[in-house]
């Protein structure tokens, strides 16, 4: 506001504003700059993997989706405020990270608080908290975020660490607040995350028990992206016929990394 009033004052002047009318403009200027800064500081603690939005998501590529039921959780908070899940399924490739940080994205812009995790990292991250027996303080502490991410759940494997903790996540946020978990296999396959049958079926229970569940069907969009490049690439050659170096693998490595 201090940066503000002389210009505004001056304006006010020129066009003969009631006291109020210039009170207003100051405080519209003061909000907005608050609201960019806030939306600036939540992106910033989100940590999504990449500016995603679901303006640049391609839906025909998943043949005969309805994007409707997404596209209500992007713009109507109501699922946060009664801690529903998101639960996106489908295999390498097909959008589910892209999806997941889209929703994630518009529901900062909407004044929310959300938290993007690689499911991996999510365990580790919990295991050292229980470790220093601080587990309970830190879950507390995730109860900020309106939204968690879990991304690719189907990652963590139980015979590489205890994922007991990931079940206490879940428990911990069970009615309380959301989640919004990607993986690649569905839940028949889900024994090999959990400790047990029974931390297997009591995790599933509490977070389809108010959830929206997609399944996302298609080809790989990374691989559909590599193979139309590399089609480009033999058509420019074919043109312009000047010898290059193809190496398919390079192409391959280079578009299938898994984010
Ligand atoms: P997944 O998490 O299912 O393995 P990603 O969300 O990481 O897949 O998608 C892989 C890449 O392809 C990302 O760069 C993503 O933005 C892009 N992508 C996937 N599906 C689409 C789509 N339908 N429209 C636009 N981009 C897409
Ligand atoms: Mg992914």
């Amino acid at each position: 506001m201090l940066t503000h009033w002389e210009t505004l004052e001056h304006q006010a002047m020129q066009k003969q504003w009631s006291y109020a009318q210039f009170l207003l403009a100051l405080c519209e200027i003061e909000v907005e700059r608050r609201w960019s800064q806030r939306l600036k500081r939540a992106l910033n603690e989100a940590q999504f993997p990449s500016a995603k939005t679901l303006s640049t998501f391609d839906w025909s590529h998943l043949d005969g989706f309805n994007p409707a039921p997404l596209m209500q959780l992007a713009t109507d908070s109501g699922w946060l405020k009664r801690a529903e899940n998101c639960l996106i399924f489908g295999p390498s490739g097909v959008g589910k990270t892209h999806l997941a940080c889209a929703v994630a994205r518009a529901i900062v812009e909407l004044g929310l608080r959300a938290k993007f995790f690689a499911a991996t990292t999510l365990v580790q991250t919990l295991q050292q908290a229980k470790r220093q027996l601080l587990l309970p303080n830190t879950l507390k502490k995730l109860d900020r975020y309106d939204l968690l991410i879990i991304d690719d759940l189907g990652y963590v494997k139980k015979s590489e660490a205890e994922t007991s903790v990931l079940f206490e996540l879940i428990a911990h946020r069970y009615e309380r607040k959301s989640l919004l978990v990607t993986a690649n296999q569905p839940f028949s396959q889900w024994n090999a995350i959990f400790a047990d049958d029974m931390m297997t079926v009591a995790a599933v229970d509490r977070l389809v028990h108010h959830a929206l569940i997609v399944e996302l069907q298609a080809d790989s969009y990374r691989k559909r992206s590599a193979d139309k490049r590399s089609q480009t690439r033999d058509t420019s050659q074919n043109t312009h016929s000047e010898p290059i170096t193809q190496n398919p693998d390079l192409i391959h490595t280079d578009n299938c990394r898994d984010n």
